[in-house]
């Protein structure tokens, strides 16, 4: 498998740290508003990535915070008057909604950095004991310079960054030893959330979050970093520095960034003004039609938001819906039966369909061409498994399409009707069973159903059921 690294700006096969294991962490999103369809496309094409290791077999250990503290998060506190903290958790709320709307799955840890304060004090106690960092006035620095490597990240110099500072007067920041050193905490100015700290009552810088919260639950080396491109400098950047200086070994050994999601070719921001929501999408269109739309496009291309582009999505949606409800239809009664040989031939086809798939996502998450071949199958089982085929071919052949579409994260049948579907067959087994005087088979379906929490109830118009 392939990734484009980021930081040798390569595509590399993928060795992670440990067989079988993959840790990985994704900068999150800050919360003071609803997020917009430009912070859904870290979190669609990186959950698609999971999904995929996970497919490869491996354990994906993924981490993606939320920022909870923050000047923008102050700024809406205030005017709504109420506390930072209530604009943050209400806002981590309605993001957790959109992510489950558009099918990404939760991380296996969502730290805030609210709550990972000491682990902050700890790592920047450790810089300034290490000549890394400085303490002005109660508001801590990063020695920039003291990272010889700073730069290698967004492939900047040193010296062309700091002429580009030279101009630049940033009120209050003349205490600073250079105009390239960051700031790891700051004090807390009237009103703002704080904490207490050998240097001030105050608040941490946003990069030294990420850097605090990917140790505590990675370690100090990770396999693979990610976020948007704009992450890259200075935040990303800033993270290296940090974490390398502090842990003393590399931070992340690959770096995964998606381009952004434009709109007329403008990057989607709130501070633009030129955003959708993910909720106002949602009114409009099934998320699921969003999440296809993300993935017809490469992750490391711009991807332009249009209606056009939108319908689309849609329309290729439900190609994939109607190929999948009509396999899944043929499928009904009789699904584990052997095949025949001619069936089993093209049961065979069917799965090298998986095959194609996983080569396109070899090649550093190709979704657009892993999609491409999804249409692919559809059209062979439109033509290979027709009306008529037998159950046991089509549910073959529907457990592929269901296979790559659940890595693509793209729900095609609704649980509910598959879990209906799928009780309805058992039914239908009993009846058969019963009919052939078969009722020992008959009674250990009803059992299996009853231990689905399904009660059987035999009525004058049929067999009737129910949850218990
Ligand atoms: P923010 O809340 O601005 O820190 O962004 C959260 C995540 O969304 C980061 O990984 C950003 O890089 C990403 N992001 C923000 N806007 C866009 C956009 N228009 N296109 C793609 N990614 C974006
Ligand atoms: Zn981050």
């Amino acid at each position: 498998m392939k990734i484009f690294n980021s930081l040798t700006m390569t595509k590399q096969d993928f060795v992670p740290i440990e067989p079988g294991k993959v840790s990985m962490y994704v900068c999150g999103p800050t919360v003071y508003n609803l997020i917009h369809i430009g912070n859904a496309r870290p979190m669609i094409v990186f959950d698609t990535f999971r999904r995929y290791l996970e497919h490869r077999g491996y354990e994906v250990n993924y981490v993606s915070n939320f920022t909870d503290v923050d000047d923008k998060i102050i700024k809406a506190a205030n005017e709504e008057g109420v506390t930072a903290e209530e604009i943050a958790a209400r806002y981590i709320e309605e993001c957790k909604k959109d992510m489950a709307a558009m099918n990404v799955k939760p991380a296996t840890t969502h730290p805030l950095a609210t709550q990972e304060i000491d682990g902050m004090i700890a790592m920047i106690s450790k810089l300034i004991s290490t000549g890394h960092a400085y303490e002005k006035n109660g508001t801590v620095y990063f020695r920039t310079r003291s990272y010889h490597d700073y730069g290698e990240l967004s492939h900047k110099n040193l010296d062309d960054l700091r002429s580009g500072f030279r101009d630049l007067k940033v009120s209050g920041e003349d205490e600073k030893e250079d105009p390239l050193d960051f700031v790891l905490w700051k004090p807390k100015k009237e009103g703002e959330p704080s904490w207490k700290s050998p240097w001030s009552d105050g608040r941490p810088g946003w990069h030294i979050e990420c850097s605090v919260m990917a140790k505590r639950y990675l370690g100090d080396t990770i396999d693979i970093h990610a976020g948007g491109e704009d992450l890259v400098f200075p935040h990303h950047e800033n993270e290296i520095a940090q974490s390398t200086c502090a842990n003393g070994v590399p931070f992340a050994h690959y770096w995964m960034h998606n381009a952004f999601l434009n709109i007329d070719n403008r990057k989607m921001s709130k501070s633009l003004g030129n955003f959708f929501t993910v909720r106002d999408i949602s009114k409009k269109y099934d998320l699921q039609v969003l999440r296809l739309f993300m993935l017809s496009a490469h992750y490391r291309s711009p991807l332009n938001f249009s209606a056009e582009l939108m319908e689309s999505a849609k329309a290729s949606l439900e190609r994939i819906r109607n190929a999948a409800e009509r396999l899944r239809d043929l499928a009904s009664g009789g699904a584990d039966a052997p095949l025949t040989d001619e069936e089993q031939k093209i049961a065979n086809e069917a799965f090298e369909f998986i095959a194609k798939f996983d080569e396109k996502m070899d090649d550093d998450a190709n979704t657009a061409d892993a999609l491409a071949v999804v249409f692919d199958l559809v059209r062979f089982a439109n033509v290979h498994v027709p009306d008529g085929a037998s159950p046991a071919l089509a549910a073959r052949v529907l457990k592929v399409l269901t296979g790559l579409t659940d890595i693509l994260g793209l729900i095609v049948l609704t649980e509910k009707e598959d879990l209906d579907t799928e009780i309805e067959n058992l039914i239908a087994r009993r009846q058969a069973a019963r009919k052939e005087k078969n009722f020992a088979e008959a009674d250990r379906i009803r059992d299996e159903l009853k231990a689905m929490g399904i009660e059987l109830l035999d009525t004058r118009e049929g067999v009737k059921w129910k949850r218990i």
